[in-house]
Formats: C-alpha cells, sequence, structure tokens
C-alpha cells in the first residue's frame, strides 16, 4: 500500500495514524485521470479464522460505503499484515445473497419456505420459551452450540447468568485431541511456540499456510528461518508449507508418535538432554513403569528406566512404521538437541485430530521440548495461557449448578470439551431433548461427519422444539431452523480477542464500522442493528436484549447481570461493557490512553488493538506471592499448600509459582491416567491408530500372517467390508484446508471461490496404477464404512502411496436452485431418502453464472462446487478424549456407468451402529471418590464443584 502525494517524494508502507482520519488515495477506476479519493480509516478485527488479524476498513468518505479492508499496523500480532481472507471480507459484506433481515420458518421444517419478521418478535418467541424452560427446571434442554467463537468471554458469562449448563462448541471435531495431550504435560491446553527466536522448528502438517493462528504464525516462522533456523515438516502431503521446508517427512498417518518418540531416544541414548532441567520440573519422582518405582531412587536411575521402557523406538523401528528414513530421524533429532532451548513446535490437528490416540503424538511432542529444556525458553515452546489476556468485565455470575450429560456424558470422563458430534445419536437414544437451540456460526451438516443424523435430528421437532441459526451466511443448517438470525461480519460487530500468537499479551477490539463513524459524527443509535446493513444484528446485543425478554422484572435473576455497571436497572450497552473492562482489567491501558488525551475505550476504538506486554516467558519460575506463602506448608512431594490448594512447588529450595497440574511440574508421569483406568497411558506412548496399516489388512478379512506381528488390536473397532468388495484399502486424509477458505463462511466470497474451487482425491501415481492406470480427471468411488461418494482424481507424487486425501473445504450443497444457499460456491442437489436412514444425493447442476445487483456474478466462470465427502463419515469418538478421529479407511475403486460426479449415498443406521462400537471402548466414570472428571482438569463454563460427582456431595 503507498501513500499518495503529489511530488511523488515519499512512500510508506501504511497510512500513518494521523492520516486515518483523511487518507487520500488515486482513484484506480479513473485511470489515467489522477482523481483523489478520501477515507476515513477504521480498524477493527478479522472474523474469517481465529487468529483475530487486525483489519483496516477504507471508509469512502463521499458514499459513508466500506471500499476494502486492509492490514491495520497496529495490530501486534499480525503487523499489517493479512492473508488472503483478510482482504476478502469486502466481498462478503457486499454479497447480493447474504441475509439482511431476521427469517422465519412457514411450512414444514427444511422445506425451503421463509418469511422476514423483526428482532422484537424473535426476542419475544425465545424469551418466552426459555422463561417456561426455566421455570420448569427445563435448564438443560437450552443449548447454544458455537462453531466459530470469535470472542473471549461474552457467552461465558450468558450460558452462567442464565445458570444453565447449556455452553456446546465444534473443539471435539477440530483440536481437542492435541489439547489433551498438552494439558496432561502442563495444564494449559495449547501450545504457544516462539517461531521468531527459535533455531529449529518442527511442524507436524502445514502451519504455514492454513494452521491456527495461522498468518501471526507464518510470518514468525519465516522470520526465524531468515535468522537461520531449520524447519521440518511432517506431513504425509507436500503442501505449502512442506515445500518449504529443510527436511520433509512424510509419514504414514498415525505413526507420528513413533517417530517422535524415535527421535526422544536419540537425545536419551546420546545423553544430549537438559538434565538440570528434566530433573528439576518434571514429576520425574512419582513414576512407576515396567515394575520400576522411581519413588526413593536416583534420578540417573530414572533415566535408565526410561531409556529400558523406550527401547523398542528405534529409528529403525519408526521408519518401518512410518516411512520417514532412519537417517532423517536421527539427523533431526541431533539437530533439535543442538538447538536445545530454542527448539520450537506446533501441532494442532492433522495427526492429533485424524487418529484413535492421536492426542498421544502431542504427549510425544512435548517430551521432546521438555528433554531438551525448550519449556517457556526464547525460541522454545510456552503456554498459551502465558501469552493470551482476557480482560475480566465488571461482575461474573456464579458457576451453575447443574451437570449436562449431553454436553459431558459419564462414558468420557476425560474429553476436554463437550461431545458435540454425539448430539444426534444422544437424541436418538433418549438422553434428553432440546426445547431452545442456538446454532451460532455453526453449520454442523456440513462441517461435522455424518452430517444426515444432523439432518433427521434438526427436523424432529420433538427432540429440537426452536432452533435459531445465528449466522452470517446462509447454510446446510439454517435450511432445518425455524428462524435464521443475520449476524455480523468482521466490520459489523464487536469482540473482544486475544491469542497465542507470540512471547507477549495483547487484546484486539472488533468494532462496527459504520455505527462507530456515525457516532462519531453525532448520530445516536440503540442498536447495532440500525447502522449495519438491512438489520443484520451482534451477538452481545442480542444476548443482552434476549436476557431481558427472559427475565423482564428482574424476578430471575438474570437480567442483573446484563445491568449498566454505572446505573443499575438500566440496560447494558456496549460502550459501558467494553469501556468498564477497558478502564479497569487492561493493565496499562488507562495510562497509554491519558497520554493522547483519550478515554480507555476511545483509545481502543481509535487504534483497535493493545499490546500487554511482551517478553513473556518462564511463568512457572515466578516466585509464589508472600500473602499466598504466608500460612501455607510444603507437602512430601514439594507441593506448596494453602487451605487445602495447591498454590506453588518448591524448586532448588525456592517457592515458584510451577504449573497448574497437580505436581505443579510438567508431568511426564501422568497419575490421573493410571487413576482413570487408563494405567497403560501414564508415560507418552504411541499405539496404533485405526486406520494402521495392520487394520487395513485385516479389514480384507485377513489374519495370523498376514498380520504385522506387533498389531494391537485393544482399542481398534475394525471395519469390515462386505464379501464381494472390489478395489483397494486406502487411509483418506479428509482434514487438509485450502489456504484462502474457512469453512462455511468463505462461501459468499467470490474473490476467494474464484481461486479454487475443487477437492479432487489426491493419490500417488503408485497408487493411481494399482487401481487400473487411473489419471488425473477420471471418476473415482470412495466407500466409508456407511456409503461413498464419487469425485475426481488428481494424480500426485506430493502425497505418501496407501493414502489418498481430500480437502474438507468443499462440496456445498443447495436444495433450492435459486434460495438459501450462495450460488457461486454451491451446487444444486436432489436429495432423496430412499430408505429409513437411507440418504441419497445427486447434483441436479454445479455453479453456474446468476444475475444479481453484482455484475460479477454474471462473470462466474467455473462449474465446479466440489464434493461433500464428510456426509459419509460416520463418528469415530476417541474412547479418551472424545475427538472425532476424522481419517477414514476407505475402499477406492473406479466408478461405475451409474456413478456421477457428486453422487453421495449414506444409510444412518449403519452410522448409528459405528457410533455404538466406538463408544464401547470406553472407560466411564464413576472415578475416584465418585467424580464425573479430575477436579483438576479444565472444563468449558466449569459448574460449582457439587456437580462434579456423580453420587456423592462435595
Ligand atoms: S489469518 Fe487471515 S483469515 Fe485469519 S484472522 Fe488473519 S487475515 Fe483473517
Amino acid at each position: 500500500m503507498t501513500e499518495f502525494k503529489r511530488d511523488g517524494s515519499h512512500l510508506s508502507s501504511y497510512p500513518p495514524v494521523e492520516k486515518w482520519d483523511d487518507w487520500v488515495e488515486l482513484d484506480p477506476e479513473a485511470w489515467p485521470r489522477r482523481v483523489e479519493k478520501h477515507y476515513q480509516l477504521v480498524p477493527t478485527v478479522c472474523f474469517n479464522c481465529e487468529s483475530a488479524c487486525g483489519l483496516l476498513a477504507y471508509v469512502d468518505k463521499a458514499t459513508g460505503q466500506v471500499t476494502k479492508f486492509e492490514g491495520n499496523p497496529k495490530h501486534p500480532a499480525s503487523r499489517g499484515r493479512l492473508c488472503a481472507k483478510g482482504p476478502a471480507t469486502i466481498t462478503q459484506i457486499h454479497d447480493p445473497d447474504r441475509i439482511l433481515y431476521p427469517m422465519k420458518r412457514f411450512g414444514p421444517r427444511g422445506g425451503g419456505k421463509w418469511t422476514r419478521t423483526s428482532w422484537d418478535e424473535v426476542l419475544e418467541t425465545f424469551g418466552a420459551r426459555i422463561r417456561r424452560a426455566f421455570q420448569e427446571n427445563r435448564g438443560e434442554e437450552v443449548m447454544y452450540h458455537v462453531g466459530r467463537p470469535g470472542q473471549d468471554h461474552f457467552m461465558d458469562r450468558t450460558t452462567q447468568a442464565w445458570g444453565i449448563d447449556g455452553h456446546n462448541s465444534h473443539t471435539n471435531v477440530c483440536s481437542s485431541s492435541a489439547r489433551f495431550g498438552y494439558l496432561l504435560w502442563h495444564y494449559t491446553d495449547r501450545p504457544s511456540p516462539d517461531h521468531a527466536n527459535a533455531r529449529f522448528i518442527l511442524l507436524l502438517s502445514a502451519h504455514l499456510e492454513s494452521g491456527h493462528y495461522f498468518n501471526p504464525h507464518a510470518q514468525r516462522i519465516i522470520e526465524g528461518k531468515m535468522a537461520g533456523a531449520k524447519l521440518a515438516v511432517m506431513d504425509p502431503r507436500l503442501s505449502n508449507t512442506a515445500s518449504m521446508a529443510d527436511y520433509w517427512m512424510p509419514s504414514y498417518p498415525g505413526t507420528e508418535a513413533a517417530v517422535l518418540l524415535a527421535m526422544a531416544m536419540v537425545i536419551l541414548g546420546e545423553n544430549r538432554f537438559d538434565a538440570t532441567f528434566v530433573k528439576n520440573w518434571t514429576n520425574w519422582e512419582e513414576l512407576e513403569v515396567d515394575g520400576f518405582s522411581a519413588k526413593g531412587q536416583s534420578f540417573e536411575a530414572l533415566i535408565e528406566a526410561l531409556k529400558r521402557h523406550y527401547a523398542k523406538f528405534t529409528p529403525e523401528f519408526a521408519e518401518k512404521e512410518s516411512g520417514v528414513k532412519a537417517e532423517v530421524i536421527v539427523k533431526t533429532a541431533r539437530e533439535i538437541a543442538t538447538a536445545g532451548s530454542r527448539f520450537a513446535s506446533h501441532l494442532w490437528r492433522g495427526s492429533s485430530s485424524g487418529n484413535l490416540g492421536g492426542w498421544q503424538t502431542a504427549r510425544a511432542l512435548m517430551l521432546l521440548h521438555v528433554l531438551t529444556g525448550s519449556v517457556g525458553t526464547p525460541g522454545g515452546h510456552s503456554l498459551s495461557a502465558w501469552n493470551k489476556f482476557v480482560p475480566q468485565p465488571f461482575s461474573d455470575p456464579p458457576p451453575q449448578k447443574r451437570w449436562n450429560e449431553l454436553l459431558y456424558p459419564l462414558e468420557w470422563p476425560l474429553c476436554t470439551h463437550e461431545m458435540s458430534p454425539l448430539l444426534p445419536h444422544f437424541l436418538k437414544e433418549g438422553r434428553g431433548r432440546l426445547e431452545a437451540y442456538f446454532t451460532r456460526v455453526f453449520n454442523p451438516v456440513w462441517t461435522y461427519p455424518d452430517g444426515f443424523s444432523w439432518i433427521e435430528m434438526l427436523r424432529d421437532e420433538e427432540r429440537v422444539g426452536l432452533h435459531a441459526a445465528l449466522t452470517p451466511t446462509w447454510s446446510e443448517t439454517a435450511w432445518f431452523a425455524d428462524y435464521v438470525l443475520p449476524m455480523g461480519f468482521s466490520s459489523e460487530r464487536h469482540d473482544l480477542m486475544s491469542q497465542e500468537s507470540y512471547a507477549g499479551r495483547w487484546i484486539g477490539f472488533r468494532q462496527p464500522v459504520l455505527r462507530v463513524l456515525q457516532e462519531r459524527e453525532g448520530k445516536k443509535f440503540d442498536y447495532t442493528y440500525q447502522a449495519n446493513p438491512g438489520e443484520v444484528w451482534e451477538e452481545d446485543e442480542f444476548w443482552i436484549n434476549l436476557s431481558w425478554a427472559i427475565d423482564p422484572d428482574g424476578s430471575m435473576g438474570i437480567r442483573q447481570w446484563f445491568e449498566s455497571p454505572y446505573h443499575p436497572g438500566r440496560k447494558l450497552t456496549l460502550d459501558e461493557y467494553y469501556g468498564w473492562m477497558f478502564e479497569n482489567s487492561v493493565p496499562g491501558l488507562p495510562e497509554a490512553a491519558a497520554k493522547e488525551g483519550l478515554k480507555p475505550l476511545e483509545y481502543m476504538r481509535k487504534y483497535g488493538a493493545y499490546e500487554v506486554t511482551t517478553d513473556v516467558y518462564k511463568l512457572n519460575e515466578k516466585p509464589v506471592a508472600p500473602a499466598a506463602l504466608s500460612g501455607s506448608k510444603v507437602e512430601a512431594n514439594g507441593v506448596i499448600t494453602k487451605e487445602g490448594k495447591a498454590v506453588g512447588v518448591m524448586v532448588g529450595g525456592e517457592p515458584v509459582v510451577g504449573y497448574n497440574t497437580p505436581s505443579r511440574k510438567l508431568e511426564l508421569f501422568s497419575k490421573t491416567m493410571a487413576d482413570w483406568q487408563w494405567p497403560e497411558f501414564a508415560l507418552p506412548e504411541y499405539y496404533r491408530s485405526h486406520i494402521h496399516h495392520s487394520a487395513q489388512t485385516a479389514s480384507m478379512g485377513k489374519t495370523g500372517a498376514d498380520i504385522d506381528q506387533d498389531f494391537d488390536a485393544r482399542y481398534m473397532p475394525l471395519v469390515e467390508w462386505p464379501k464381494d468388495s472390489s478395489g483397494e484399502v486406502y487411509t483418506l486424509l479428509p482434514i487438509f484446508r485450502l489456504p484462502h477458505l474457512i469453512h462455511t463462511r468463505s462461501g459468499n466470497s467470490k474473490f476467494l471461490y474464484e481461486i479454487a474451487h475443487k477437492n479432487p482425491l489426491w493419490l500417488n501415481p503408485v497408487d493411481a496404477k494399482k487401481l487400473g492406470g487411473i489419471r488425473t480427471g477420471d471418476l473415482l468411488k470412495v466407500h466409508t464404512e456407511i456409503g461413498f461418494f464419487v469425485l475426481h482424481a488428481w494424480v500426485t507424487e506430493g502425497l505418501t502411496p496407501g493414502v489418498v486425501a481430500c480437502s474438507h473445504h468443499m462440496g456445498r450443497w443447495r436444495l433450492n436452485k435459486e434460495d438459501q444457499l450462495e450460488r457461486m460456491s454451491s451446487a444444486w442437489v436432489n436429495l432423496q431418502e430412499v430408505g429409513k436412514g437411507q440418504w441419497k444425493m445427486r447434483q441436479i447442476s454445479g455453479v453456474e453464472s446468476y444475475e444479481t445487483s453484482d455484475p460479477d456474478t454474471q462473470r462466474v466462470w467455473w462449474s465446479d462446487a466440489g464434493v461433500h465427502q464428510n456426509l459419509t463419515f460416520p463418528v469415530h469418538p476417541d474412547p479418551i478424549t472424545g475427538m472425532h478421529c476424522w481419517h477414514q479407511m476407505v475402499r477406492v475403486e473406479r466408478a461405475g456407468a451409474d456413478d456421477r460426479y457428486g453422487d453421495i449415498f449414506v444409510d444412518t443406521n449403519l452410522s448409528f451402529a459405528v457410533y455404538q462400537r466406538w463408544k464401547a471402548l470406553t472407560r466411564p466414570a464413576p472415578g475416584p471418590g465418585g467424580l464425573r472428571r479430575p477436579l483438576w482438569i479444565p472444563r468449558m463454563r466449569r459448574p460449582e464443584g457439587a456437580a462434579f460427582y456423580v453420587s456423592k456431595k462435595a
């Protein structure tokens, strides 16, 4: 971006803040004439992924319209840079097919008939239904189910103010497996790598192009590389990330933990580990394994016991499992040891989200950090909680008394998050019903596995009484709602966000640009929808108003949490909510604002972000505060307790805060796993996933000598193919992202869909030959356990043989030719239920050009909308974490004469049977003392203590 100067004397990368009120650029449409355009620039925060990068909205002063989005140079994480999805926000806000008004269904649910309604009617209807449910003690029938949170805290406040255990999330189809591996080590469930200062970076999967916190991380990975760091990428796919790596390790899916443990053995075997760190900062004295107990033993004896335990993980064994060459494993292990405390890594989905037991990948990866002492160090691995800042509001409702078993059932006592992919099956089993169900930026029919089971649930008015889809775009799920409630994009709403982007802490403030500008000019609004296009609203104001509608006179104790902190009894405004936090909860912000003669809220509206701290390292070594120390005692294991609660730990004779684990140290040995019926996984381990090649062989009816002798089928619910099955068996990788798309929300971005709009099946030339000489573009039929889908082949050497891959970002579909889903990204389909639970989908037409107020829709030149593979996947809940294990064992064959591109068939009776098979692998609660789950493990919207017990009160 270049600042225009008449004399051409000055170029700048970004508009300086002092010119944001009147920024001048030449009008490109007037070229070759030099016509000036005047803009006001307003900061906000991107809503197209969870990274929360800073945007600058360019508002044309002549028209009052937002005309483009660029990066906000004052945002500490994104620093003015964006990925393709940030600037593409402009196409989303100006999409002529977007939902502009609240809509209400008429006719049968799922019939596709809608009429415009008012926000008042919406609030009245939902207020009355929810009030009645609460009065009849049916609180668990009210559920809020979020796909993309895009905010910190406001919804915690809302569900807890309502007194319900009703917050559901998408995390169990996303990241809960990796989270579990991390939390067992250090309580905090996410990594925060300090890429920019690292000497060696190991990425499991494609974090340079599409990972979590992707743009802020990607720029720091490149900074690290430019400063000399080496990059290794473990991924079966030659992703854009792998193409930038010094080492590409195309591992067979699900075997990554074997490779990581082999690396750990190299470091241990060559005595290149940081003995002081391991001795001081792990709970090694609690370790019990293979008949060895570390109690009373020397540290050296412990190391020998570890070497014995992991002796099996030779580089040769890891090569046999994974396909990664033994010499590469040894070389990278030595490079990691050399980097020492400057070893950074990232793992989020990929291996951990694809595989049964995928959480062990995070557990094994952390072992490398522990051995190298690269925890909390410059250039190492930090904890997300250290690098994220969530300001507290003026008051907090108390924890709820309830425990909702639709969210946290007894079978999965260790799940990190709600068991949301199983909701349709839980309702089918009669575990409950929903009176009011809110889906928010959430499209399970399309993004979840087993979408037809979701359709069966959503269309059943007995099981789901009233369903509102809160969404900025139409979706396959909104089709089955009673109300579709339009919520704003990045420049149309308030939210506060912070993420672990680097070794510091920051907050970003999303704001409704047109409202903010008009308010600067003195105009007054009661609600954001009055300033937004149509009547597009924002969630914060919706929840405040709905809370008042549920409890209009305050007698239910709900309304009080949504009243002004300055004028009790008056409805809370967002200026008050955020203004109070900025004044009272963000260290340094009031002072920074005062320096410019601004109030903290004015400062945040002006800059859109604030950096709270930098250089955050080793917070575990912080001394315990004198007040906490006074009256405390030191337990036998060194943990410092006060009034029964741990407040720190003794390390090297000093009282320090440590980690929030039971031992206050990094837990090499997890007593929790042992106590909760999984003693075999108390240490970081590798075990074979449901798609391991031995499982594939077994699925074809082979036994004995055909099966790898090390094959361990204890936790493996094998697929059994029908007797007359044809084709070849492969592992399908169904979860890789395309860098410029983001699930449902990008469906209405013409820029992004023009870039790519296909999801063919990747397969290696070796496999193409095996399948009879398949060529790119040939039609293939892919069979899963519950059905099949038909798509084109893409033959490429950029994928490990024996594996096929298909991106999850495509295959949008709509049931109406012209309405209710973006026509530039979806196929028009015929959907039939041909038997009970038997669903057949066939595309009637692909994408076509169409006429709207935007002439670009007539220029749509692509016809492919991709194929919706997720519909054909059954649920695979990991027996420990509950994470849906995405990878599939599939049979692939050349499509037959009757098969057409995009065909899908699914039998939901089979998907229910698969669910039952996986559920049988669990080891249910109660655990020790009658607990539903360990008290120390975090839980979303934590209820009060007594709710944690199945049969006994706290
Ligand atoms: S990474 Fe891209 S999509 Fe995500 S917040 Fe940043 S600009 Fe937006």
